[in-house]
């Protein structure tokens, strides 16, 4: 079985617990033994690479993985602090969001593809980003109902506010600051519908880099605001490193919990 590690909490110098998709889009948590000495690791345990693993179950429900072999490391998305910041978001949106109830079909491919794209082209990661991570807040049902205001009922046409306890509100009913660009919307609407190849096709051709860049930090402050109230952590870390590095955004901790 193949899968990839979302995230790795080290016990005892020696050990660690792992939180694991795969292929078969699942989540697994697993108890790994001296996988940093032990011949059944002989790549460690890294992130963004696709491993090989062998997994099994104790009658008392813990799961162990015995041991994982490194079949196709991403490795040049750690050269790059953009897409190594988007794809440490990814691997954190997954395991914040995901439910086992509400599987994802092909999230294990996608992800692979995500970190793909990264790599080819670093610059384009934040959008790669959006893209992935809308479709899992969407499909998760974590996003407020982007099409009717939560006020009044009506078609959101051009909302521009955003109030997290109600979700949106069209400019009748909002008051208070605009905090939430009109753009959003049809945006994030433009990801979940189209795939990975389109949008990344139309960012190459269109040149305006500023105002994607933009449109995405706000999409991604949206989707972060979104994630973290369904977070039991109550903080993203991942996110807020995003934050600092691609957005340069201060305000981003606040937004994610950092
Ligand atoms: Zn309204």
């Amino acid at each position: 079985m193949n899968a990839i590690i979302l995230s790795l909490t080290k016990i005892r110098e020696t050990d660690a617990i792992v939180d694991l998709l795969t292929d078969a889009d699942r989540i697994v948590h697993a108890y790994a033994r001296n996988y940093r000495t032990s011949k059944k690791f002989p790549n460690g345990l890294e992130l963004f690479s696709v491993y090989d693993v062998s997994l099994t179950s104790a009658d008392n429900g813990h799961v162990w993985l015995n041991g994982a072999y490194s079949e196709q490391p991403f490795s040049k998305l750690v050269a790059d602090v953009t897409s190594y910041a988007c794809a440490s978001a990814l691997l954190e949106t997954v395991n914040v969001a995901y439910a086992e109830d509400a599987p994802m079909p092909n999230l294990f491919r996608t992800m692979l593809q995500a970190f793909a794209a990264m790599e080819a082209a670093p610059d384009l990661s934040p959008l790669v980003h959006a893209w992935l991570e809308a479709r899992i807040v969407y499909i998760q049902q974590l996003l407020p109902d982007i099409r009717f205001c939560a006020g009044c009922g009506k078609p959101l046409v051009r909302s521009s506010h955003f109030q997290q306890e109600q979700g949106f509100l069209c400019e009748a009913c909002a008051h208070g600051d605009e905090n939430v660009m009109e753009q959003v919307f049809p945006g994030i609407r433009r990801l979940v519908s189209t795939p990975l190849q389109t949008v990344l096709g139309a960012a190459l051709k269109a040149d305006a880099a500023e105002a994607r860049q933009a449109l995405l930090h706000s999409i991604a402050r949206l989707l972060g605001c979104c994630l973290r109230d369904f977070s039991t952590r109550r903080t993203l870390k991942a996110h807020a490193f995003m934050g600092e590095t691609v957005y340069s955004d201060a305000s981003f901790l606040e937004v994610v919990g950092g």
